[in-house]
């Protein structure tokens, strides 16, 4: 079996080289198809940070087993991790928080064994962003409803297949009824599948505090990306940090396994850099491609190591700091003599692909537009702006201005203070024709200066948009 490895910038190499010494030592038998990704591919040219001949050999082998990888802040080339990620469709982000022997945490010592699961591919992680004006940004949130199934299916499945009682869903659908709203219905849809599963959910900030307080309260925990990447940071934190967390990007073809820790630039080339992250993730990668046998001797292996590393001669000493040289040639010695496991059947064929697929649910229910929400600038105060956009509307009402997302028009409070950015909304009674919108943004356009408009739906008898905080339910 070939696999493709990318080692990666800063620390990547180090505790990649650790790692296939190890799986060198655990007669792991696996062939690897070494690429080029990451920081040097990137500023040679390649905007994706993903050289064509990785490219092309992830997309055969099926599997990349990669080191982290450098992201400029603020400016320059995207993530190369999210770029890979949802370049190749990993739509779940799999992290297993394990507390390991004599691992020293935070918090009181526990016995750990938690499973979140992170929608990898949607949520503001497209980082679909705009500057609307000169003072105001936008970033736009995309959840679907094909993307969210595919997220809580895969979790339930796997779920199921470890023989989890209960499955939490965490979300924010108090705040964002629509988005967040979306991604829960679609847990509660795809949970019915699973009766013999608990299946429940929790706001995530309540979710935060409970992690902190009572971790072996949660089995499996799905959520969307954005939470779900700081929420497990925070999960990485209980059992001893970034140092001792796996992940696997899980694709319908191809998937991705890395620690989740970055490539920590503080301590490049000193021998410090703790390989434990990404051995768990290769025995993931090894489970992944039924060699869980091979996956079990390391972890056992990894249990006598990470005992010895941490042994205390006198305790009221301070834990020495784990040495990457010392880790691999422990785990080596607690290798030697164990027999090379057979190997076992490849759980999931990967078949390469030619064209994307699309993905629609199905049924789809009927859609009606009656109406338009306008973003424009304007440094007029809302009564005197709401005078002027009155006469534009045309067949449809001018219904509310807001600012920020708080309404300011027909009713207001003189505190709450607006920049010079608006939402103006404009509503039929009925459905009306795409063109009636377009005929009134038109006229919008030709006294003011327009940043972006939404259509206002109506599917399948719900109304498909917010209201601005503080507006009336018309229809209550
Ligand atoms: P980081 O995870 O690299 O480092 C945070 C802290 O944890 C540092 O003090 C570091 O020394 C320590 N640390 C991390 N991994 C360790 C290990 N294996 N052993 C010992 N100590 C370890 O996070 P950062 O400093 O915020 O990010 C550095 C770079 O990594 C950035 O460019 C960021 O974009 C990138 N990054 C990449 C990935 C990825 O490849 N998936 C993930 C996170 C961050």
């Amino acid at each position: 079996m070939k696999i493709t490895v990318a080692k990666g910038d800063g620390i990547g190499p180090e505790v990649m080289d650790a790692v296939l010494d190890i799986f060198v030592a655990a007669k792991v038998p696996l062939d690897y198809d070494l690429v080029a990704m990451g920081k040097q591919v990137a500023l040679a040219g390649d905007v994706t940070g993903i050289s064509p001949e990785a490219r092309r050999s992830v997309e055969s082998t099926g599997i990349l087993f990669k080191g982290p990888m450098e992201t400029p802040k603020g400016g320059g080339y995207k993530s190369v991790n999210v770029t890979a990620r949802k370049l190749w469709g990993t739509f779940a982000n799999k992290r297993v928080f394990r507390t390991l022997p004599d691992v020293p945490t935070a918090v009181r010592a526990r016995n750990l064994h938690l499973t979140m699961v992170r929608e990898n591919i949607e949520d503001t992680y497209g980082a679909v962003e705009h500057m609307q004006t000169h003072d105001v940004a936008q970033c736009r949130r995309f959840i679907t409803r094909p993307g969210s199934e595919q997220v809580h299916r895969y979790t339930f499945e796997m779920a199921a297949r470890k023989g989890a009682r209960r499955v939490t869903c965490a979300h924010k659908a108090n705040i964002m009824k629509l988005t967040d709203g979306l991604f829960l219905e679609a847990f509660y849809d795809v949970a019915k599948d699973y009766p013999q599963i608990q299946a429940d959910d929790v706001i995530v900030d309540a979710l935060a505090m409970r992690l902190v307080l009572a971790p072996e309260d949660f089995d499996v925990v799905v959520l969307p990306n954005l939470q779900g990447d700081i929420l497990t940071d925070l999960a990485a934190g209980l059992v001893g940090g970034l140092a001792y967390a796996p992940s696997a990007n899980i694709g319908d073809g191809i998937c991705i396994f890395e620690a989740v820790h970055g490539t920590a630039p503080d301590i490049v080339g000193q021998d410090l850099a703790n390989p434990t992250a990404l051995l768990l993730s290769g025995t993931m990668m090894l489970r992944h491609l039924g060699l869980v046998e091979h996956a079990a001797t390391i972890e056992g292996a990894l249990d006598v190591t990470l005992r010895a590393l941490h042994r205390r001669p006198d305790l009221a000493q301070p834990i020495p700091p784990l040495r990457t040289g010392r880790f691999v040639d422990t785990m080596v010695e607690a290798l030697r003599g164990s027999r090379p496991p057979a190997p076992q059947a490849v759980e999931r064929p990967f078949v390469p692909r030619r064209e994307p697929v699309m993905r629609v649910t199905e049924p789809v229910p009927t859609t009606a537009l009656v109406g338009v929400d306008v973003f424009l600038e304007s440094s007029l105060a809302p009564a005197p702006l709401a005078e002027q956009l009155k006469a534009l509307g045309g067949p449809l009402a001018l219904t509310m201005i807001s600012n920020r997302g708080t309404q300011v028009w027909p009713t207001g409070s003189p505190h709450t203070d607006c920049i010079n950015h608006y939402r103006v909304r404009f509503e039929a009674p009925r459905e009306v024709p795409q063109q009636a919108l377009t005929e009134l943004l038109a006229r919008a356009a030709a006294a003011f200066p327009l940043c972006g408009a939404e259509w206002l739906r109506v599917i399948g008898g719900r109304r498909a948009y917010s209201l601005a905080q503080g507006q009336a339910d018309a229809a209550a």
